[in-house]
């Protein structure tokens, strides 16, 4: 049966494979846009080709539409050892076309695969797409990028963040470019503070083994937040080129810093208790299992930044993710300063207004101050919305297209990796050190007591 790419996905029996990569995938292979795949599956598990068919089967069968049949056929599992290059050399034979090597692993796996694939005879047209987090600190991810740049040209290596799939978060370019009445108030004149936040009523999930060595500030503000953080204060590119883009984005990332580079001012940390979210039960999260409770892994994590440029400069720019809240949020918002006189006789709305761009439910808000009803001088507080038509594809969906067809825009550049870890790493030393006390608040709540929540 003819093929034209093969994707081994290396992780295949990974959360990651089952919830997000393959479902993308089918999305792909349902809108036609995919060529004829042939599927390798390859993990530690000693599964069996129909293992694999079956996990293929029902993380593909709702979308993948009448190609699915054939793309079962093909498809096949080699239990191996990534980190090893005798058995990568043989996992690549089994490839009928061109490879797609997919490192779905573990950061520090997947640092071992590359160095083992430096002794590997890679075939003609690889290509080499690495997961998020890259490496597992500055210095590795550093090291990460000699040896990627070592091993392929750099237009077939893809840093994946999904982040940068999601329709949204990519609109954040279109959004600002093309309305001026956004991007004339982008800037320190008009914006008092920025958030870019995701906060999740989703607990642990049983992904101790991926996530107790991670937490939230490495899982999600190290690589996702940083990533929307320079889409939204980077100045706009003159083209979408992945060299235009990337170097508006890395310029931003070079521009930021931890607020006063003081971690122990701008940054706090927490971890969940026993509580309830949405009705479900959740254990505190040091008994969950798999966890080490004394690695005093945070599940919710708060930064302050400052990004030093003429648009930015002495804004705080804040970043928060954690898990097992009670209400959950994911947007980048702009809150607006004060105007600079009312008329008197006029009364404004308290609080201040703001631009929120929320990426999950998709949707634009723009407060605008109007008279109410009753006595006209007296203002109060009106949002203008709009939903964004959510994308044809999964995130996953727009990210493989985007590879299979050679185009790196939407993906993460290496010194864009080193730069987010550049920007942590101080928080991640002081954390380590215990110098930042490690809070606690229950599951379902809005965080620790004390921390006032984001308007
Ligand atoms: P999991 O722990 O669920 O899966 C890890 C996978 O790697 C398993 O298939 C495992 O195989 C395989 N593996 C580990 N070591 C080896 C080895 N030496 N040789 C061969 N296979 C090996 O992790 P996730 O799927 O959650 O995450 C994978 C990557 O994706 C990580 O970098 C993560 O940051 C990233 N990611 C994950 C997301 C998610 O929601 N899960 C979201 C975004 C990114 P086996 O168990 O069979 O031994």
């Amino acid at each position: 049966m003819p093929t034209d790419r093969t994707i081994i996905v290396l992780g295949a029996t990974g959360d990651l494979a089952e919830r997000l990569l393959l479902p993308g995938l089918a999305s792909l292979v349902g809108l036609g846009r995919a060529p004829r795949l042939q599927l390798i599956g390859a993990g530690g598990s000693d599964w069996s080709d129909d293992d694999w068919r079956d996990l293929l089967g029902r993380t593909m069968a709702e979308r993948a539409g009448e190609a699915l049949p054939s793309i079962l056929e093909r498809a096949r599992y080699v239990r191996t050892d990534a980190t090893d290059a005798d058995a990568l050399r043989a996992l690549l034979a089994a490839a009928t076309a061109p490879p797609l090597l997919y490192l779905a692993l573990p950061p520090s796996v997947a640092l071992d695969t590359v160095a083992a694939l430096a002794a590997v005879e890679l075939p003609d047209g690889t290509q080499l797409a690495l997961e998020k987090p890259f490496g597992v600190d500055a210095a590795s991810a550093a090291a990460l990028n000699e040896r990627l740049a070592a091993l392929l040209p750099q237009e077939r290596v893809f840093r994946i963040d999904h982040f940068l799939g999601m329709s949204t978060v990519a609109n954040l370019i279109g959004l600002r470019a093309a309305n001026r009445v956004i991007e004339s108030v982008w800037n320190r004149d008009s914006v008092e503070r920025l958030e870019i936040v995701f906060d999740e009523s989703l607990a642990l999930e049983g992904r101790a083994g991926y996530y107790d060595g991670a937490g939230a500030l490495v899982d999600m503000i190290q690589s996702h937040l940083l990533l929307v953080l320079a889409l939204a204060t980077m100045e706009l590119p003159s083209s979408l080129d992945p060299a235009d883009l990337h170097g508006a984005m890395l310029q931003a990332l070079r521009a930021t810093r931890v607020r006063g580079d003081d971690p122990l001012v701008s940054s706090r940390r927490a971890r969940y208790t026993a509580g309830e979210v949405e009705g479900r039960r959740v254990p505190d999260y040091a008994d969950e299992e798999g966890v080490d409770a004394a690695r005093g892994t945070e599940t919710l994590a708060e930064l302050v930044v400052d990004v030093a440029t003429p648009r930015w400069a002495d804004v705080p720019i804040v970043l928060r993710s954690g898990k097992a809240l009670g209400a959950t949020a994911a947007h980048v918002r702009a809150v607006l300063r004060e105007p600079a006189h009312l008329p008197r006789g006029i009364s404004a709305a308290p609080g201040a207004p703001a631009i929120t761009i929320d990426l999950a439910p998709e949707r634009l808000a723009i407060d605008l101050d109007i008279t109410g009803e009753g006595d006209p001088s007296v203002l109060s507080r009106v949002a203008l919305t709009a939903a964004f038509a959510a994308g044809a594809l999964e995130p996953y969906g727009e990210v493989l297209g985007d590879v299979l067809a050679g185009d790196a825009t939407f993906t993460v550049a290496g010194e864009v990796a080193e730069e987010c870890w550049r920007i942590v790493e101080p928080v991640l030393e002081a954390w380590r050190a215990d110098r930042v006390p490690l809070q606690s608040y229950p599951a379902g709540s809005q965080g620790p007591e004390g921390w006032a929540p984001l308007p």
